[in-house]
């Protein structure tokens, strides 16, 4: 099965795409941690997308796509995927796309967790991941068993350096500009999943599954 999520920053996507890799057996592809990962290792990609994470904004189209499309053709993609912050402008879908359409594979469904944008806010200068497995939790809707801790690997959990209020205000205005038309663009195709993502972390993942099984 072949999937994407999306939704606003902080609507829970990554949350969501952690437990349902493993319901569904997909490989998660997230591009906000696939630069984490690639300014963690110095890369002179890490480096250029460093630049435009820290500020809130978008890394140029031709970066992700380029990086997006390497990793789809890797051998853990050929049993389905779902991709988590990809795409998140009209130019990204259509080369995925055309990408999909080389590799001779289709998207099975699109889910777009739908969290009213106020609530967003607190909900990612709230967040702390783990810096083992990068799992998400928040200081108050979803805290760890142990504080600091990870629940699943133990990792030690730190904030986003981009989880801060000004960072917040630049993402959530690239999200409405850039990527909310793709909700359109998909609900064209016949594959949006429109799924309430302000409910409890449990239903949110109990409507997802129902809506892409
Ligand atoms: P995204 O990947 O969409 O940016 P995350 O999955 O990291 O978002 O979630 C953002 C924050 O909101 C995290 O702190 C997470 O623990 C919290 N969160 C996720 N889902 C919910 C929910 N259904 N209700 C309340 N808080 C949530
Ligand atoms: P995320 O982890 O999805 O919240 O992404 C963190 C940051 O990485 C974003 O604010 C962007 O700067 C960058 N990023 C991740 N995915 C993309 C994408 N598809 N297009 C452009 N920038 C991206």
């Amino acid at each position: 099965m072949n999937l994407l999520i999306m939704g606003p920053p902080g609507a829970g996507k990554g949350t969501q795409a952690e437990v349902l890799v493993k319901e569904l057996n997909i490989t998660h592809i997230s591009t906000g941690d696939m630069f984490r990962a690639a300014i963690k290792e110095g890369t002179e990609m890490g480096k250029k997308a460093k630049e435009y994470m820290d500020k809130g904004a978008l890394v140029p189209d031709e970066v992700v796509i380029g990086m997006v499309k390497d990793r789809l053709s890797q051998a853990d993609c050929q049993a389905g995927f779902l991709l988590d912050g990809f795409p998140r402008t009209v130019e990204q879908a259509a080369a995925l796309d055309a990408t999909l359409q080389d590799m001779g594979i289709k998207l099975d469904g699109v889910v777009n967790v739908e969290v009213p944008l106020e609530k967003l806010m607190a909900r990612l200068t709230g967040r702390r991941v783990c810096k083992g497995c990068g799992a998400s939790y928040h200081v108050i809707f979803n805290p760890p068993q142990a504080e600091g801790k990870c629940n699943s690997c133990g990792g030690e959990l730190y904030q986003r350096s981009d989880d801060n209020e000004e960072s917040v205000g630049t993402r959530l205005n690239a999200y409405i500009e850039k990527t909310k038309p793709l909700i359109d663009y998909y609900e064209a195709k016949g594959i949006l999943k429109g799924i309430n993502g302000d409910q409890e972390i449990s239903k949110v993942l109990a409507d997802i599954l129902a809506a892409v099984k």
